[in-house]
């Protein structure tokens, strides 16, 4: 029996392989002991029909991503993510019109609220990600007992923060509508953050929401506490 390294994606329950090779061009999927259905049936999926599932927060896809991946990108992947935040909040701050202009991208960057910018929204992400851990921490594990492993959790949640990604669509064609854009993806945002945390701690959806709006709760309090410091990042920036 070898090393239980990966997860049924139907019922969280360990497994050693998810296919085996019979050498002579034969795979077989794995069958899960515990449900008796395939371990894993993504790894024959397209990447596509993976991402669908993932989109609608299909408990499966998540497990497939969160435990049998080796997806180990998401600092970029989170990097690329608050740039694009950071743009669409600059650009709604000036009310900037769209412009196809690719020019004008390479002079943002070199605005120093730009940077402002990316640092409140790196801000938010880190108050976001250190209450959602600090509360199940102190639910999962001081209050039940049980033990929590943080790297994986992270991992997770910073994933689960790829639909910020569809920040760039909302950057390159709209501003006109951008905040109620801004508000769609957090939502969806929140909602794969809830079922990554469901997914990795296997718990019920109710603790995972808990979760999810505690550390929403102190991404809000950053914020706030950040608008209310004697000399603002704002002041700093000479925003108003
Ligand atoms: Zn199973």
């Amino acid at each position: 029996m070898g090393k239980e390294v990966y997860r049924c994606i139907e019922c969280s329950d360990k497994a050693s392989e998810l296919y085996r090779d019979y050498s002579n061009g034969i795979l077989k999927i794995t069958i899960c002991d515990s449900c008796q259905k395939p371990v894993d049936k993504y790894i024959e999926y397209d990447p596509v029909i993976i991402l669908i599932d993932a989109i609608l927060c299909k408990a499966q896809a998540f497990r497939h991503i969160l435990f049998n991946t080796s997806l180990n990108n998401y600092w970029k992947l989170c990097a690329f993510c608050l740039l694009c935040e950071a743009y669409l909040r600059w650009s709604v701050l000036h009310g900037s019109e769209p412009s196809g202009d690719p020019a004008d991208i390479i002079r943002y960057t070199k605005e120093w609220e730009f940077y402002g910018m990316f640092g409140l929204a790196a801000l938010e992400l880190s108050a976001f990600c250190g209450g959602v851990l600090l509360f199940l921490w102190l639910w999962v594990g001081a209050l039940q007992g049980g033990s929590l492993q943080l790297g994986p959790l992270l991992r997770a949640l910073l994933l689960s923060c790829y639909g910020k990604v569809l920040l760039v669509p909302v950057v390159i064609w709209e501003h006109e509508y951008s905040l109620i854009c801004l508000g769609l993806i957090k939502l969806f945002v929140l909602t794969s953050n809830s079922q990554a945390i469901r997914v990795i701690l296997n718990s019920c959806r109710r603790l995972s929401v808990a979760a999810v709006a505690f550390g929403f709760l102190s991404e809000t309090c950053a914020v706030r506490a950040c608008q209310q410091l004697p000399c603002s990042i704002q002041d700093l920036l000479g925003f108003q």
